[in-house]
């Protein structure tokens, strides 16, 4: 095919929605010629975020008399106790499975204390039915109180259904950033809306917005990793995809931007523990997503359980209020995370009673707590208010907030909406689409003599602790919160990475050895005799972590356990190919094997379709695409991000040992890329003029493959140190064998700006580098 000079936009085929099995991104087509497909979304990452960000949903107003009466007619405990969020364990007996509403205790929740909100489930995931007969119950009480408001449940579907039976999940969002899709981010999401809203549950507690620039930290998992331009479109994308352009549809929720701000930074890498930021880096890195977002119409955020700068996020009414209201412009609801104005006396140490925090944290800015285990906040909080303490001013506008929601909703309508949409939970549509995100997530960081794909042909050792388990293909919020328990699998649905290889070369061909668990060698001498067994022909070896969520994760060491390293280095003693897969929620480091295995694939958290999906790119059914939304590091003392400053850490460069293990925007195909004739116009620009960055990138090798084309910009000199460089756009393409194209980018004024001393954007005049696939080009800005 002749080089093309066509213009910026690639259309999308959305074969995901026709169900394809594979999901091409950008399909490589101009615009206008892919008139007949079935959607056509612009895959650029810039074009994406266009086309997301606007806000259609009904105008608040429609609502607003309406609320404006209730909130008239509202007694003011009947106004607190809308702000009052309580965990279903506060109404009912028993747990998991067994869970049955106590009738006293939610007459207590709801008809004495006017609760407004209930979250969760208690401890495990529950069937449709159960939901639906648990929402037509509290739903039911709510009809017969004074004001008859329904009462909002939330839920934490953060890689899909996660406690819903029988609902997809997902990819953990690390391993959605991996993609660089956001199409497939928009449409995991749209899935993910409409069957928690089957449950008649209109509110996730996700996305996490958090950018994750700290691997330590036990939730890094949770992020679309540590660059902010990939965080914002993929979480505009989850937004779209959760709020659609109406949230009282029957198959979309209210999204949670959380954990507003400065959660994922903590210096030590432990959950909830403080964080040193700066302004002007929290402006530059961890504001821009919940920006987006906002403007992308989300409509309620949750507030950061630890402290920036010494100042707990639940009491910053800087953050809360002026950043996040008046210069964001956040009308939606801002809730509390859990038991947080509890722990600003008991974690925090600044106030000396419960009741002085609930003062700080709803002057603050806070409009709900997620309180949950009692009804001390209400107790307080109507005292304040009835003391002078707190303005019922205040009041009234949070509660005028959470009734609006409410409408938007649609829960005055129907509180029960969604229950009866013509959505299946984990519908082969579905779990294709699962499929095809942990196909494009999964990251090949090594294949040297091309030892990938495997023959089908081959016999496999296949040995490690994450080979035969869906627990660490899931990880936390995995039908329970840490996702751990065994039992609360549905293991005949899903292979695991041992199940599907089987599936795929036939279980005579396979031979399994567990060799080690997470941190104790095993059957270490079994494995390591298995493996010099003359038919083996090569040997997977399933190493990472196991399953956690949020505190019970913390770690105080980032390598990987010495029992597994130890069984990776006895199946290198066999002379046989080594290929490791990893299945973790951050970069464990694995330097002692890296340079002798032969192959590496970075699996991440791909869900419960990411068993097959490792199979599917071992063997060779699907040519890997993923790309590193993180910087993989070599050492656990020397953890930057691909950004950092010249200074900072060292430059890879020029002292290769120091180099981060893998890069990130790293992985590899199973066919070459060629980048060619980088071209930056006009090489001097100035005003509102628009800069133009054109490449041409060519298949060179033998079969079809996604690349993921990723612009970066970096200015030679400013006055704070500029970053080495800066993501500013990409795009994920698919390329037939031998075919070329070019693609084009535009960069505005706002790319070239940065946030200086004083908090403020800037751009200042001076050179760029712009760098796409190893070439480089120079422009000046006068
Ligand atoms: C977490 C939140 C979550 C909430 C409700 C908290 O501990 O930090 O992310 O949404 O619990 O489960």
């Amino acid at each position: 095919m002749p080089k093309s000079h066509l213009t910026l936009y690639i259309i999308v085929i959305a074969v995901l929605l026709a169900g394809a099995r594979s999901l091409p991104l950008a399909a490589g087509h101009a615009a206008g010629q892919a008139a007949n497909h079935p959607a056509e979304v612009i895959a650029d990452s810039q074009g994406f975020l266009r086309t997301h960000m606007t806000p259609a949903g009904p105008a608040a107003s429609a609502s607003a008399t309406a609320v404006e009466k209730l909130l008239a007619q509202m007694t003011l405990k009947e106004k607190v106790g809308q702000m009052t969020q309580l965990t279903i364990e506060t109404i009912v007996d028993g747990k998991d499975q067994d869970v049955r509403i106590n009738p006293e205790k939610l007459h207590k929740a709801i008809a004495e204390y006017g609760v407004g909100s209930i979250l969760n489930v208690y401890d495990q995931a529950l069937p449709l039915e159960k939901w639906h007969e648990i929402q037509r119950t509290i739903q039911s009480e709510a009809k017969k109180t004074r004001m008859q408001i329904p009462v909002l449940y939330g839920i934490d579907s953060i890689h899909g259904t996660t406690y819903i039976e029988g609902g997809t999940l997902f990819p953990q969002p690390l391993g959605m950033a991996a993609t660089w899709n956001p199409e497939l981010m928009l449409r995991g999401s749209q899935i993910s809306a409409a069957e928690t809203r089957k449950a008649a549950i209109p509110w996730s507690f996700s996305p996490v917005l958090d950018v994750g620039r700290q691997p330590l930290w036990p939730r890094l998992y949770e992020t679309f990793g540590e660059d902010t331009y990939l965080a914002t479109v993929m979480g505009v994308a989850t937004i779209r995809g959760y709020e659609g352009t109406d949230i009282s549809s029957p198959t979309h929720v209210s999204s949670s931007l959380k954990h507003y701000i400065g959660y994922s930074y903590p210096t030590t890498g432990s959950d909830r523990s403080p964080a040193l930021i700066p302004e002007s880096t929290l402006r530059e890195y961890f504001l821009p997503p919940f920006a987006a977002a906002v403007k992308a119409g989300a409509h309620t955020v949750m507030v950061n359980s630890a402290d920036v700068n010494g100042i707990p996020g639940h009491v910053n009414s800087y953050l809360l209020t002026k950043v996040l209201r008046d210069e964001l412009g956040f009308q939606g609801v801002a809730v509390s995370d859990w038991q947080d104005i509890e722990r600003l006396v008991t974690a925090h140490h600044i106030a000396a009673t419960e009741k002085e925090a609930t003062r700080l944290a709803i002057l603050a800015g806070i409009d709900m707590s997620m309180v949950p285990l009692d009804y001390r906040f209400s107790d307080l909080l109507l005292q304040l208010v009835q003391e002078g303490q707190v303005p019922e001013a205040r009041i009234n506008e949070a509660v005028r907030r959470i009734l609006t929601l409410k409408y938007q909703l649609g829960l005055f309508s129907d509180p029960l909406r969604g229950g009866e949409a013509n959505t299946t939970l984990g519908s082969p549509e579905s779990r294709q689409v699962s499929l095809a995100a942990a196909q494009e997530s999964i990251t090949l960081l090594k294949n040297e003599n091309h030892t990938l794909p495997l023959a089908k042909t081959a016999h496999v050792l296949v040995t490690g602790p994450d080979a035969d388990s869906l627990i660490p293909l899931d990880n936390g919020w995995s039908y329970t919160w840490q996702g751990g328990k065994a039992s609360a699998y549905p293991a005949k649905s899903y292979a695991t990475t041992l199940d599907a290889i089987r599936q795929k070369i036939g279980a005579d061909h396979v031979n399994f050895v567990p060799g080690a668990s997470l941190y104790k060698e095993t059957d270490i001498t079994q494995a390591a005799s298995a493996a010099t067994a003359a038919n083996v022909d090569a040997i997977v070896v399933c190493l990472g972590e196991w399953a956690y969520a949020e505190t019970p994760g913390n770690i105080a060491d980032l390598a990987l356990p010495d029992a597994q390293i130890h069984l990776a280095q006895k199946m290198l003693d066999s002379g046989k190919p080594v290929i490791l897969v990893l299945t973790e929620g951050r970069p464990r480091i694995i330097r002692p094997i890296a340079g002798s295995v032969s192959a590496i694939l970075m699996a991440y958290n791909p869900g419960n379709e990411g068993g097959q999906a490792i199979a599917d790119i071992l063997f060779g059914d699907v040519n890997p695409s993923g790309k590193l939304p993180i910087t993989y590091p070599r050492y656990p003392n020397m953890l930057f991000t691909y950004d950092h400053k010249t200074l900072e850490g060292v430059d890879s460069e020029n002292a290769p040992l120091y180099a981060p293990q893998f890069a990130f925007g790293y992985g590899l195909s199973y066919t070459n890329f060629a980048y060619s004739d980088l071209q930056v116009t006009p090489s001097t620009a100035s005003s509102d003029q628009k800069i133009q960055v054109a490449i041409t990138v060519k298949n060179t090798g033998d079969r079809a493959g996604k690349e993921v084309v990723q612009l970066y910009l970096s200015e030679q000199n400013a006055s704070i140190a500029p970053p080495l460089k800066r993501l500013k756009r990409f795009a994920k393409v698919l390329l037939q064998p031998g075919e070329t194209r070019r693609y084009t980018f535009e960069l505005t004024k706002e790319d070239l700006s940065f946030i200086n001393a004083e908090n403020k954007p800037v751009l200042e005049p001076g050179l760029f580098d712009v760098q796409i696939g190893g070439l480089k080009q120079t422009f000046a800005w006068k």
